[in-house]
């Protein structure tokens, strides 16, 4: 006779069928499969269950107790956000990157590599969008020094007045990096963290917890080889507790299944002005009366946010 069990857990991992699941904060992996149907909660996705989702699953265990074969995944527990892509460039479908997220660190550099403002804003506006608590780490600081701070200062103070956290930080020099393993591990915190290649992901994460280093080493690479290879993320518990995910290589933060008229809510700084806006809904852009412009005239509200802004709007308009 089949002795079933059934219980609660976490995806860690995708691997094309199969999926591979522990109960948290044990860190004990176990593979799964997804039988029958699923409720699916995004529409539109191609994975419809993705890492840090919780799941219901059963699994049939032997005479002596033991797991016989994959766990099934029976049930998909409502999230508590999600972070989410387009599947392809131009597609209308999109990809579940996680679920779950306690906290996104988005690393910039200023110039080497020079990241990309638009980058920034679409991946902020993606984090607010889907209610991802966000911080900005501004890594290599030991390349500044004090009177070679004016692009420094200059970025901080924009996006510092727009309400958002940067930590200065060098993976080089130890600088910042104490900090963040602290609120990684306080709470048993699932953590993403994103940037452009050649920020110094990498470097974090292994100064966050050596053991992890020939792991995430070894998945950067991998992501490399061609853009065709389907991305599979996956979460690593961080010794001394909480969980990272490494998001290698993600350039299509899709502002997926938003509406234009949202756009602006989810930059906090123009959020603050647009209830004195004339007419409603305003796009910000042409309209008499337009608070948001007006605060853009007085200096409340930088150039270059408000043309990120311009730009997302533009492109919404190409794939509608
Ligand atoms: P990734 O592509 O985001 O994973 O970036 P890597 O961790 O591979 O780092 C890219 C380059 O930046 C490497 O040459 C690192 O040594 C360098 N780097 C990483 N952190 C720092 C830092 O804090 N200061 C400086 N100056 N360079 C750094
Ligand atoms: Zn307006």
């Amino acid at each position: 006779m089949e002795n079933m069990k059934t219980g609660q857990a976490v995806i860690v991992k995708h691997t094309g069928s199969h999926y591979l699941l522990s109960q948290l904060p044990t860190w004990k992996v176990f593979s799964a499969v997804i039988r029958g149907k699923l409720r699916l909660q995004t529409s539109r996705a191609t994975n419809p269950v993705a890492v840090g989702d919780r799941v219901k699953y059963e699994v049939s265990l032997d005479e002596s107790g033991q797991i016989k074969d994959d766990a099934a995944i029976t049930e998909v527990l409502s999230r508590k956000n999600y972070l989410i892509r387009k599947a392809t460039n131009l597609s209308r479908q999109s990809h579940v990157i996680a679920a779950n997220i306690d906290m996104a660190y988005l690393l910039v550099t200023l110039d080497f590599p020079k990241t990309k403002w638009p980058f920034i804003d679409r991946f902020l506006v993606t984090c607010e969008a889907y209610n991802i608590p966000i911080k900005i780490l501004m890594n290599k600081i030991d390349l500044y020094s004090n009177d070679e701070r004016e692009g420094i200062d200059y970025f901080e103070n924009i996006y510092r007045g727009a309400g958002y956290i940067i930590e200065e930080i060098s993976t080089w020099k130890n600088i910042g990096i104490d900090k963040i393993r602290e609120e990684i591990h306080q709470d048993n915190k699932l953590c993403l963290f994103s940037g452009v290649s050649g920020v110094g992901k990498s470097s974090l994460i292994k100064a966050l917890d050596p053991s992890l280093d020939p792991v995430i080493g070894k998945m950067s690479l991998s992501h490399m080889q061609g853009k065709h290879t389907t991305t599979f993320y996956e979460m690593h518990p961080l010794s001394g507790g909480g969980y990272i995910i490494d998001t290698p290589g993600i350039r299509g933060f899709g502002l997926y299944d938003l509406k234009s008229e949202r756009i602006s809510t989810y930059f906090p700084e123009m959020l603050r002005y647009m209830d004195n806006c004339k007419y409603m809904p305003c796009t910000h852009t042409h309209e008499p009366g337009c608070a948001v412009k007006k605060a853009l005239k007085e200096g409340l509200i930088s150039a270059e946010r408000y043309n990120s802004y311009l730009g997302m709007l533009e492109d919404e308009k190409k794939y509608r």
